[in-house]
């Protein structure tokens, strides 16, 4: 008996030994599946950033949408976007029919950014500075070495008395592109992609690139500091603040009003952006008249939205007269969106 009832002890040990390795096992499997999961989600979270900040969309592959990391709305969102129409699909010229059209659709949308860069000029100092050195712009396209300005029969005059173009770059260019809009200083030109913009991001986001223009003819130091370092980022936050303060004014206020019920969910400006939902990115799309927005565009606002939650956020929390903390705190969310969210 005292054998058996052993021999029963041993077995019932050894089952328990068993039942207790499998348990581990499996605990380590689930272990390892969060861990390689929440891997995925951060790299497609920091692609997904680094698309914000160069303006290129990813369609998104994930659509996992159980947490509320923002890139997971972002990617949420983009599944209800198109990737962009260009109208500009090759150098004007190389469409005889149509080159004059398309200079025009040109000329209207760089009419457009000249006409932003006065609609906002009470903004800041520096956005006065910005519509008073930039009174008029080129017209200019790109033909995949150079910009050249191109102008129809009726804007001739036009041409070569500007210091700053607006460049439009063809879909062949598409991928070649670092953002939908940015400053090229080799050029002094805006590029910016052949598709169709809603107007106001189309104005916000040129009145941003307008700002660095700016920065590059005062031959400011930050207009020539490389990439990540802090000169170059303090323009940056500038240039984005900037940007909100223009959808802001468009927007009668609507705009900070939202950064800031988003803001005020959390302390912390991490959690903060990471309880942005659909229906703040929908709010964002009414705001800036955007519904029926591209990918790329689509891209460019949220992103836009993401980084300025984050500057509120610390806002909040570091008092205005300590600015150095609070721009040292600045600089370490964009460091932050940019290279990891974004
Ligand atoms: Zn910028």
């Amino acid at each position: 008996m005292k054998k058996k009832n052993q021999s029963r002890s041993i077995t019932g040990k050894r089952i328990l030994y068993i039942v207790v390795i499998f348990v581990t096992l499996g605990l380590c499997a689930i272990g390892l599946f969060y861990s390689e999961h929440s891997k995925v989600k951060n790299r497609v979270s920091v692609s997904s950033a680094t698309a914000a900040e160069n303006g290129t969309a990813e369609i998104p592959t994930d659509t996992d949408t159980s947490g509320k990391i923002p890139i997971q709305v972002q990617q949420q969102y983009f599944l209800n976007k198109l990737p962009a129409q260009y109208w500009l699909v090759g150098f004007p010229t190389d469409y005889h029919d149509l080159q004059e059209k398309l200079i025009a659709k040109g000329e209207e949308l760089t009419r457009k950014c000249e006409e932003a860069l006065q609609k906002f000029r009470d903004l800041s100092p520096q956005a006065k500075e910005i519509a008073s050195t930039f009174p008029k712009l080129g017209n200019a396209f790109f033909n995949g070495v150079t910009t050249v300005q191109l102008t129809t029969s009726l804007t001739g005059l036009r041409a070569s008395q500007t210091q700053l173009q607006v460049c439009w770059t063809p879909q062949f260019w598409h991928n070649r592109m670092p953002a939908s809009m940015y400053y090229e200083r080799a050029f002094h030109a805006v590029l910016a992609c052949g598709f169709d913009w809603p107007e106001l991001a189309l104005q916000s986001v040129f009145l941003h690139e307008a700002g660095h223009a700016l920065c590059h003819h005062q031959n400011e130091m930050s207009a020539f500091a490389p990439p990540g370092s802090d000169l170059y980022i303090d323009e940056e936050i500038v240039m984005h603040e900037l940007e909100a303060l223009a959808v802001n004014q468009a927007t009668s206020g609507k705009y900070f009003a939202l950064v800031s019920e988003i803001a005020a969910r959390a302390d912390d400006w991490k959690q903060a952006i990471s309880s942005i939902i659909l229906d703040d990115l929908k709010k964002l799309d009414e705001l800036y008249q955007a519904q029926g927005a591209s990918q790329e565009v689509a891209d460019l606002i949220s992103s836009q939205l993401i980084i300025i939650v984050g500057f509120k956020s610390v806002e909040k929390q570091i008092p205005t007269n300590d600015a150095s903390t609070l721009q040292n705190a600045k600089r370490e969310v964009y460091r932050q969106i940019t290279s990891q969210y974004s």
